[in-house]
């Protein structure tokens, strides 16, 4: 086996790690960054930019770049460009593929296998689809663990004294809390909850939002208009938005915004941390509800947790600081830098897989729960959320009707009863079932450590199991991946 690295194939922004001795080291990338934009993008003449390159030149060619792809994987969403279709795990494979490079050049030798985090609420399709863009990107990918998790090993929780702590984790464009048990070196994940689609980009959305309304209504200039003037409203307030977690006050300056009567128009706004925090209070709020969540499932007091670690670069806002600060009535902690903890958990997890870090064991949950669709639209839970992993579990189901030979499966992720409201992970159909008045059917989840989710059905009066395996239509399959990972190597 050569090098191992740990990745945090971030929405915004990657991080990569390596072990040198037994210490997380962050790898520093060809354009001397200590994180990579997760952006990709293809220019005129058919060369590909990734990282800061691309992120630089997004402004001038908002069509030819792509950033946030993390917020598609597991969808079938398919991404053209000069007529070739990209797959999200296609385009985070260019990401991984360049982070992979970087840590060679640091290392001076080949990189083969990656431990690569994810946030702990990502679906069964999402951890899949980020397992394929590593294989694409030619990695070996030893383990998918979650970022919440991985930050616990960076601040070296597993090496202190008995306790519950919250890891609270707002990246760039997904939000995870996690309550975290620490018992003798064992670090267990009680309770996950978060959201999706619900991280720095919306801080960003919605000071940009406030900019274009006001330039409006002093200019009457629409700036929605202009791709490239909203791509350069967006970078300056990305940035505002970062000199407001230091200041109270900042100046978004953009000459020659727009023009009107032949005349330019310069966007001059001054921004004060007062007003950026009720910009932002409702995004800020919705963080507190899954806190409350994670919390309640599991059973934990907020003034009673030993530590809150704040992780991901959102969690430098002040205001978001505080709102957690209210919540658990303690100073979060924060003396990691919030980009890089996860990378150097992944990169620790790695090491214990290697065997040259010891003394650490992880166990994980599955942050959903998992179940069938049966009579009436309803769902029969098999695998409770919040279960650890690895785990198995069998029910034993009859058909709707009594002589049925042949029933459809449809395994669902989700916490409603109702099936429809829950995602399902694809049907499968067991035939040939023995006629009878009430057929008994046992239906086995298996979940493994990267919490991916294995179903097989039988029919227990004849011991015959159809040959079953779930691929959420978005998964790609093994042809689809040497495809991609040849493109990949094509393009470059
Ligand atoms: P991550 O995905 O963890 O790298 O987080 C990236 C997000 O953190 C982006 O939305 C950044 O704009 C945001 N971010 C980074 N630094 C700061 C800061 N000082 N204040 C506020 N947000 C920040």
């Amino acid at each position: 086996m050569g090098s191992m690295i740990g990745i945090d194939l971030g929405t915004t922004n990657s991080c990569v790690a390596v072990l040198e001795g037994d210490k997380p080291t962050v790898i520093v990338n060809s354009d001397g960054d200590r994180t990579t934009p997760s952006v990709v993008a293809f220019t005129q003449d058919g060369t590909r930019l990734i990282g800061v390159a691309a992120k630089r030149q997004a402004a001038l060619h908002p069509d030819r770049t792509i950033s946030s792809i993390k917020r598609s994987m597991g969808s079938d969403k398919r991404i053209t460009i000069d007529g070739t279709s990209y797959s999200p795990q296609g385009i985070s494979a260019m990401i991984l593929k360049k982070l992979k490079k970087d840590a060679e050049a640091h290392i001076g030798a080949t990189v083969t296998d990656a431990v690569i985090t994810v946030p702990a609420y990502f679906t069964d399709a999402q951890r899949q689809a980020t397992k394929d863009a590593g294989t694409i990107a030619g990695l070996n990918v030893q383990r998918i663990v979650n970022e919440p998790t991985a930050a616990a090993l960076a601040y070296g929780l597993d090496r202190e004294e008995n306790r519950e702590v919250m890891v609270f984790d707002l990246g760039g464009g997904t939000f995870d809390v996690s309550i975290l048990s620490i018992t003798s070196g064992l670090i267990e994940v009680i309770a996950t909850a978060g959201d999706n689609h619900l991280g720095g980009d919306d801080f960003d959305a919605a000071l940009v939002e406030h900019v274009v309304k006001t330039f409006k209504k002093q200019e009457h200039i629409n700036l929605r208009k202009d791709a490239a003037a909203i791509q350069r409203v967006t970078e300056a307030c990305e940035q505002a938005k970062k000199e407001l977690s230091q200041s109270d006050r900042t100046t978004i300056n953009l000459p020659y915004i727009a023009t009107a009567h032949n005349h330019p128009v310069h966007l001059e706004m001054d921004i004060t941390r007062q007003e950026f925090e009720s910009l932002c209070a409702p995004l800020i709020e919705r963080t507190m509800q899954p806190c409350r969540q994670a919390l309640s499932d599991a059973n934990v007091d907020p003034h009673a947790l030993g530590r809150v670690l704040m992780v991901g670069g959102s969690s430098r806002i002040p205001a978001v600081q505080n709102a957690v600060k209210d919540l658990t009535g303690q100073e979060p902690s924060h003396s990691i830098n919030p980009d890089e903890s996860v990378a150097m958990g992944a990169c620790l997890q790695a090491g214990v897989l290697s065997g040259s870090v010891g003394g650490l064991i992880l166990l994980d949950v599955t942050p959903m729960s998992l179940g069938v669709e049966v009579k009436g639209n309803k769902t029969s839970i098999v695998i409770p959320r919040n279960s650890s992993i690895p785990t198995k579990h069998s029910e034993i189901y009859t058909t709707a009707s009594p002589l049925q030979t042949m029933v459809e499966i449809n395994v669902l992720q989700g916490e409603s009863q109702r099936a429809s409201e829950n995602t399902s992970l694809g049907t499968f159909r067991l035939s040939g079932i023995k006629r009878s008045m009430q057929p008994q059917i046992e239906v086995t989840f298996e979940l493994d450590t990267n919490g991916i989710v294995h179903v097989t059905a039988c029919d227990k009066a004849t011991g015959s199991s159809a040959d079953i395996t779930i691929t959420g239509s978005s998964n790609l399959s093994d042809s689809e991946i040497k495809h991609a990972q040849h493109a990949l190597e094509s393009g470059e």
